[in-house]
C-alpha cells in the first residue's frame, strides 16, 4: 500500500545512492531524521538509505565503503563537499530482536520489508520512509499526521519501547526541543513511568543527548520537562536538589529557576557548549553551601563556587566530557563570583582573574557573568558598566599574565650565573608574583636586580617562594573546603 506521492528535495548525491541499488536489484528508502525534516521543511543532518540489500551487497555496489558495527549499517564514500555528504549510511532492513537489557537488542535481525524496519524505530515522525525515485511515502504509523499535531510519540506502546531501549526518553525531550514539539500525552506518561530505567543507559549515550538538549534553542523547557517526568535524576541528579532552595532577598527564583533561566540566557545568545554548562552548573554548590545568617537574616551562600566546582568536575567526569571541556567549565564556574564592579576593582585584581580563568577564556567569563545576571530575572547587565570591565580586562591582558611575558626568560637567568635546573622555574615563578601585584616592575632592569637577590637564596626558600603563587590559588579552595565541611559538620 503506497500513500500519496510527493516530491521533496533530496540532493542528487543521495539519489544517485539509491539508483545504484535500485540498479542492483534491490530496494531503497530515505528514512529517519532526514525524511522527517525534509517535510517541516528544516535542514536534514545527515542522510541516511535502508534497503533489503545485506551489508555484503551493500559493500559490492559501491566503491568506497566501510562497514565496522553490529547493526548492518555500511558507509558510503561519496565526492561531495558538504560535510554531510561525504559520508551516507545505508542500513538494511532490520527488525529487532528481543531486549533482555532496556539497552539494545540481544541480536540484529535483517529483514526483507520496509514495514518491518519502520515498526523498529523510535518515534511515528522518526518512522516514515519515502522513495527518491516514485515519490511514494511509507507513513504506517501515523508520523505525518504528529508532524501536523507537532508531537512527539512512540512507535506502538511506550513503556514497552521505553523497556526496550530507556535511552528513547531522552530522545524523546531532545527530539521535542529541536523541534519544537510537545511529547504526546500517552508518550510522557510512559516516560514517567519508566523513568528509572534510564539508569541502565551508558553515561556516554546520557550524555550526547543531553548535549544535544542543552544546544537546542530551548533548554530550559527541555530540562524542565524532563524534571517534572522524572529522568532528569538520571541525567544530572544533583539539579534536583537545587528545586525549591530559596535564594537571598537579591533573588526571586529558587536556585534550579535561575540555573535554567541562565542557561536559557546563553542559549538564546547563542554561546557554546561550555557556557550553556557553565551557566547550568554555576550554582550547583548552593544547597549543599546556604547557611541561615542571623545578623543579616538572610541566607548567605558563601564559598558555593568552590563547592560547585568540586562538584561540576565529578558531574562532567561522571558524564564522560572530554577534559579540556570540563577543566573549562570547571574553571568558570570556580571563579564566576569575581568581583566586577569598574569603579572600584583594582587593575591587578582583573589581572588575577585573567591568570585564574586563563586569557582564552575571560570573554567567556563575562559571559557567564550576563547569563548570570539575567537569571535572576534583572533585565540586563547594564552594558556600560560591563563594557569598562571589559576595558579594564583588554589593559591587563597587555600586561604579563605568564612567565612567558616577563621581560626576562630562563635563558637569561642561566646568563645571569643560575645553572640550569628546576630552580630556573622557581625564579621566573617568584618573579611573577611580583609583577602580578606591580606590572611597573615588569623591566628588564629590576628583573635582573631581582634575579642576583633571588639567586643568593637557599633551595627551600626559593622554592617555597616561587612555588607560593602557583600553590596558592590550590591551597586556597583546600582552607574553603575544609571550613565549609567543618562549618555543616560533613567530612
Ligand atoms: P538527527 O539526524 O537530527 O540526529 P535523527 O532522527 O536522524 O535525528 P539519529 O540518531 O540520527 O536521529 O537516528 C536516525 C534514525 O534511527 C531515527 O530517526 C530513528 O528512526 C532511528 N533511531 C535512532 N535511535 C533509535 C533508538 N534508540 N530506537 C529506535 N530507533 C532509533
Ligand atoms: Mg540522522
Amino acid at each position: 500500500m503506497s500513500d500519496m506521492e510527493t516530491k521533496l528535495a533530496v540532493p542528487p548525491v543521495v539519489e544517485e545512492l539509491c539508483d545504484t541499488l535500485r540498479a542492483g536489484g534491490f530496494e531503497a528508502y530515505l528514512v529517519g531524521g532526514c525524511v522527517r525534516d525534509l517535510l517541516i521543511d528544516r535542514e536534514p543532518k545527515d542522510w541516511d538509505i535502508t534497503t533489503n540489500a545485506k551489508p555484503e551487497q551493500i559493500q559490492a555496489l559501491y566503491e568506497e565503503t566501510f562497514y565496522e558495527n553490529d547493526f548492518g549499517t555500511v558507509g558510503i564514500v561519496t565526492e561531495s563537499d558538504d560535510p554531510r555528504l561525504k559520508v551516507v549510511e545505508v542500513t538494511p532492513y532490520r527488525i529487532e530482536g528481543k531486549y533482555s537489557n532496556a539497552r539494545h537488542p540481544d541480536e540484529v535481525k535483517f529483514s526483507d520489508t520496509i514495514d518491518d524496519d519502520l515498526k523498529r524505530r523510535d518515534f511515528t515522525i522518526n518512522a516514515i520512509a519515502y522513495e527518491p525515485e516514485t515519490g511514494e511515502l511509507v507513513d504506517k504509523h501515523g508520523g505525518r499526521e504528529d508532524i501536523k499535531r507537532r508531537v512527539v510519540a512512540t512507535v506502538g506502546n511506550p513503556t514497552e519501547r521505553f523497556s526496550e531501549d530507556a535511552l528513547r526518553m531522552l530522545r524523546a525531550v531532545r527530539i521535542s526541543a529541536e523541534l519544537d514539539f510537545a511529547i504526546e500525552s500517552k508518550t510522557s506518561a510512559g516516560i514517567a513511568q519508566s523513568a528509572k530505567q534510564l539508569e541502565k543507559i551508558s553515561r556516554e549515550r546520557v550524555r550526547d543527548e543531553l548535549i544535544r538538549i542543552l544546544m537546542s534553542p530551548r533548554p530550559m523547557q527541555a530540562l524542565y520537562v524532563a524534571q517534572k517526568l522524572g529522568i532528569l535524576q538520571y541525567v544530572i541528579p544533583e539539579l534536583n536538589d537545587a528545586i525549591g532552595v530559596d535564594q537571598n532577598q537579591a533573588h526571586s527564583f529558587d536556585v534550579f529557576e535561575h540555573l535554567m533561566r541562565s542557561l536559557q540566557h546563553a542559549a538564546d545568545k547563542n554561546w557554546p557548549l561550555e557556557i550553556r554548562l557553565a551557566a547550568l552548573l554555576h550554582d550547583i554548590g548552593k544547597p549543599a553551601s546556604r547557611r541561615w545568617s542571623p545578623e543579616k537574616k538572610d541566607w548567605t551562600f558563601h564559598g558555593h563556587e568552590v563547592v560547585g566546582a568540586r562538584m561540576a568536575k565529578n558531574i562532567l567526569k561522571d558524564l564522560r566530557f572530554p577534559t579540556e571541556t570540563a577543566a573549562t567549565v570547571v574553571s568558570l564556574i570556580r571563579w564566576h563570583m569575581f568581583f566586577s564592579d569598574p569603579d572600584e576593582v583594582t587593575l591587578s585584581a582583573v589581572r588575577r582573574i585573567i591568570t585564574n580563568v586563563g586569557t582564552e577564556h575571560i570573554k567567556e567569563l563575562l559571559n557567564l557573568r550576563i547569563c548570570d545576571r539575567i537569571g535572576t530575572g534583572r533585565p540586563k547587565e547594564q552594558p556600560f558598566r560591563l563594557r569598562k570591565y571589559m576595558s579594564m580586562v583588554d589593559e591587563a591582558m597587555r600586561d604579563p599574565i605568564s612567565v612567558a611575558m616577563l621581560k626576562i626568560d630562563g635563558s637569561k637567568i642561566i646568563k645571569l650565573g643560575e645553572p640550569a635546573g628546576p630552580r630556573v622555574g622557581w625564579i621566573l615563578h617568584a618573579l611573577l608574583e611580583e609583577v602580578l601585584d606591580d606590572p611597573k616592575k615588569n623591566t628588564e632592569e629590576y628583573l635582573e636586580t631581582h634575579t642576583r637577590d633571588f639567586m643568593k637564596l637557599e633551595n627551600e626558600q626559593l622554592q617555597k617562594l616561587g612555588e607560593q603563587g602557583k600553590e596558592r590559588r590550590e591551597k586556597e579552595d583546600e582552607v574553603e573546603i575544609q571550613k565549609l565541611r567543618e562549618k555543616h559538620h560533613v567530612s
